[in-house]
Parts: C-alpha cells; structure tokens; sequence
C-alpha cells in the first residue's frame, strides 16, 4: 500500500535513520534531500559546488534547488502513490511549494515529528563524523532549525496531520513507536 508520508525533527534526532528503516519495511522512496545534496558534492556537480559551502557551514540550501530536486524526484514512476520526505520541507516557503507539487490527488496522510533534547541532538550529531558535524555548523543547523523548520510542526499540526514520537531511545524501540503511530 502506498503511504504518503513526512518526517520531521530537529537535526540529530535520528529522522535519517527511522526514515530509511521504515520506507525499506513498507516499500515506498525515501526522499531525503540531504542524501540528495550529499551525493551531488560527492558527484562534483554544478549543484553539488554551489551547496557544499553551505551544507557544511550548518545554513539552509536556497529553497529554488531543494524544491525543484524535490519535484523531479516526486515526478518519478516509484512515488506516484507513496514516498516518505525526510529534511523537506525545511522552510515555509518549501511546505508551500510542496503543497503544489503534490496538488489535491497527492496530498500528505501523516507527518511524524520525531522528538529529541537538544543537548541528545548535539550529541548524537557530534558522534557521527560527517563534514557538517563540527561543533559550530551543529550549533548553526540547531539554530537555523529552530527558525526555520520548527514553525512547520504548527503548519502541520493545524491540519491535524501532525503525530509526535519520541525520539530517544533505541534504534528499534523508537521504530516500533513510528509504526504504531502509522498503523493507527
Ligand atoms: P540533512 O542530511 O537533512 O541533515 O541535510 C544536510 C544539509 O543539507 C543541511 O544542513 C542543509 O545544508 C542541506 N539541506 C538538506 N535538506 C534541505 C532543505 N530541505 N532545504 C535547505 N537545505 C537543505
């Protein structure tokens, strides 16, 4: 069955993660803008050259390049009836793009905000070794978050489509909270 679905959650609370697990137990993309980005610094492209300051000084990617990636990608065959966005939206401006990508056919089913206190956040984020994981871009992303993304638990919320999880805990136990959360 095809789920339409959204995780949110500050960085470092373990979104990625439970995203991936989860799209591999039901079958659905997981649409993760960060893995996206990530692979085209990797790749050396054009996008991936203008990004990689940005990604790794902990600030936001402008909106334009995320929602057309997210567009392209949400055009493909695999997520016509079910995907799982994972660091998207980020801003105002991307939830409202999102809501035109997807027009009244497509609509969002559930986001699931995955909860996590910030100095587990920092920690967790700081154990990881990625190139954005230095203490100050970790303390940048918080902050940018706590601008930019955490409005959208609102935006979400006042549609009643917002479920909160929390977020610590085991890999597994954490889990089996989300997919309690999606099969009630
Ligand atoms: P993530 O893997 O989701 O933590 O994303 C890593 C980095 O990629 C972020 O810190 C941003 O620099 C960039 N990024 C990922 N998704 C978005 C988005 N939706 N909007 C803007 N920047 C993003």
């Amino acid at each position: 069955m095809g789920r339409r679905l959204l995780m949110l959650g500050p960085p470092g609370a373990g979104k990625g993660t439970q995203a991936e697990m989860l799209c591999r137990a039901i079958g659905i993309p997981h649409v993760s803008t960060g893995i996206m980005l990530r692979d085209h610094v990797e790749r050396g492209t054009d996008l991936g050259a203008r990004a990689r300051e940005m990604m790794d000084a902990g600030d936001l990617v402008p909106d334009d390049i995320v929602i057309a990636m997210v567009e392209e990608r949400l055009a493909a065959d695999d997520a016509a009836c079910g995907f799982l966005l994972d660091g998207f939206p980020r801003t105002r401006a991307q939830a409202e793009a999102l809501d035109d990508v997807l027009g009244s056919d497509r609509m969002l089913e559930a986001v699931i905000n995955i909860v996590a206190p910030e100095e587990e956040v920092v920690q967790r984020m700081l154990s990881r070794g990625r190139s954005d994981d230095t203490e100050e871009a970790v303390r940048t992303r918080i902050a940018v978050y706590g601008e930019q993304t955490a409005p959208l638990i609102e935006f979400y919320e006042a549609r009643g489509l917002l479920t909160q999880v929390d977020g610590v805990g085991d890999i597994e136990a954490v889990l089996a909270r989300v997919v309690a959360v999606l099969a009630a």
